[in-house]
């Protein structure tokens, strides 16, 4: 199965509409690709959303009261004279508010679903990237200076930001090597710091916290006041922080706790 086609089925299985030959054939596919399955973990996450929206737009017994009360809205003579909508459809003061709210769900879901329609999460770029680099299917620019390297980078992006530095000496894990990738128009520093049989990479670009993909992990440091966002695949892990417009994400076979201490330890609040 192609990726255009499991695109085109990840909807449906979400909303459990597949059959089951269907449905095998998207699972396996699902299993080999990890792009289809972020936009399936990312598209069962916003039906989550959209659902909990949902729960929240129905009224409370008091609103509904209040609102059935309310003379601005059902005004008394209203009530008594026996409008034509009223012989017609004699509940249909009550059902109004029903029907808003029918018409709110009808209109704003479709909207959350625009808003939140999941693309493709740069964040999951850098974990497919890392699978390529350890592959060698990327050739990485070796780092025989650091110094020339990261200033090799900076001028990539017109010196509009720098890659984010770890300090990982204590380890045996020094840079040796980067590269600049684009991902949907937006350009990605990666630094990969080698040693020790470790290997740990670094991609730094522009960004909001937004960029995390749904299924991550947030963990909030209450010293530094940041958020940290983990998530996983294929093996590797990853570690999500912002620093000003700047957003790093840290990726490695490092276990996950380890890796995040890493990068609360090091970063910097903006
Ligand atoms: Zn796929």
């Amino acid at each position: 199965m192609k990726c255009e086609d499991a695109r085109e089925l990840i909807t449906a299985l979400v909303d459990e509409e597949l059959s089951g030959a269907e449905r095998f054939s998207i699972e396996g596919h699902l299993k080999d690709c990890l792009r289809c399955r972020f936009v399936y973990q990312e598209e069962q996450a916003l039906k989550r959303e959209v659902r909990a929206a949902g729960f929240r737009l129905s009224a409370s017994p008091e609103l509904r009261s209040k609102i059935l009360s309310d003379r601005r809205i059902f005004p008394d003579s209203e009530r008594s004279s026996g409008s034509w909508t009223e012989r017609i459809f004699p509940a249909w003061p009550l059902l109004r508010p029903v029907l808003a709210l029918a018409l709110g769900v009808i209109i704003i879901l479709p909207l959350l679903y625009l808003m939140r329609s999941p693309s493709e999460p740069i964040s999951l770029a850098a974990l497919e990237i890392q699978k390529k680099i350890i592959g060698g299917e990327i050739s990485v620019r070796k780092a025989s200076n650091p110094d020339e390297l990261r200033k090799w980078q900076i001028r990539a992006v017109n010196g509009e930001f720098a890659p984010m530095e770890y300090d990982l000496s204590a380890m045996n894990v020094l840079p040796v090597g980067g590269l600049v990738q684009e991902i949907n128009g937006r350009k990605m520093l990666v630094t990969v710091y080698a040693g020790n049989g470790l290997s740990v990479t670094c991609f730094t670009f522009l960004g909001t916290e937004e960029d995390a993909p749904k299924i991550a992990s947030v963990f909030f440091d209450p010293e530094k006041k940041m958020k940290f966002y983990t998530f996983s695949g294929d093996g590797f892990h990853a570690v999500l922080h912002r620093e000003g417009n700047v957003i790093c994400i840290l990726v490695s076979k490092i276990p996950k706790d380890d890796l995040l201490a890493i990068v609360r330890a090091q970063a910097r609040p903006s």
